[in-house]
């Protein structure tokens, strides 16, 4: 986007929150460098869209770390030819940068109102292999699949087996696991020789609430 205020602030978080801490990726340094985040938050917010903090998005629901965010992404490892399935849409924000690494993104949210206004942000970035619903994302999104990657931006007790059902064999899927207030970031890579699963960074997520996932409180 053109006269983007926010350049130089978003190239300095880039190389000091992202490269920084240890994200190699060219192809994640190169989209990151390109999103203006600061339009995925409410114009209030705009100032502090690229410090390296979770920020409040509409209904009590946030848009993730800028380093997490990278971390996830790096973990999935998203290709050019990959059909990847997110579970919580939020501000749009991972979704446009899921978008611009793989081939076609599926995102569910269960709220309406972010679906719609995740809809509504990511317009005028006129992308054409992006599919928004509102639904419950821990049951998946079967008419879709199977999918090549799967990643969940909510904190779940446990991975729900309806995404695990829904991977593609090879395929990786990235979830932050644990209890309401705390988690950590788990990778599932689904091989001829059973599913593995390796650990990642500790993180804090809103709760992934749903069949297969919390209760509402
Ligand atoms: N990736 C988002 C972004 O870039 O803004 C941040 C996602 S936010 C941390 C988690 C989102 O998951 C919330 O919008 C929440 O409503 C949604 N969520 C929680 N449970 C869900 C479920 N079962 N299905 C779909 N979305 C869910």
């Amino acid at each position: 986007m053109s006269g983007d205020p926010y350049e130089f602030q978003r190239q300095r978080m880039v190389k000091k929150h992202i490269q920084g801490r240890g994200i190699e990726d060219p192809r994640i340094l190169k989209v990151m460098r390109q999103i203006p985040r600061h339009v995925f938050v409410r114009d209030s917010l705009h100032h502090q869209a690229y410090s390296d903090h979770a920020l409040r998005i509409e209904q009590g629901q946030t848009i993730s770390q800028p380093y997490i965010v990278a971390r996830m992404t790096e973990m999935l490892d998203v290709g050019e030819e990959h059909s990847v399935l997110e579970i919580g849409t939020g501000s749009g924000y991972q979704t446009l940068i899921l978008a611009r690494l793989a081939r076609r993104v599926y995102s569910l949210e269960r709220i309406s109102e972010l679906a719609k206004k995740a809809i509504e942000r990511l317009r005028p970035f006129g992308l054409d292999n992006v599919k928004i619903q509102t639904f419950d994302g821990t049951v998946g999104w079967g008419g879709e699949g199977p999918y090549d990657r799967i990643m969940v931006t909510a904190g779940a007790p446990e991975v729900p087996k309806p995404l695990l059902d829904q991977l593609k064999m090879g395929g990786k899927l990235v979830i932050p696991e644990g209890d309401r207030r705390g988690q950590r970031l788990m990778l599932y890579h689904l091989t001829e020789d059973g599913l593995r699963r390796f650990s990642g960074e500790e993180v804090t997520f809103v709760p992934l609430i749903g069949r297969f996932g919390w209760t509402e409180e």
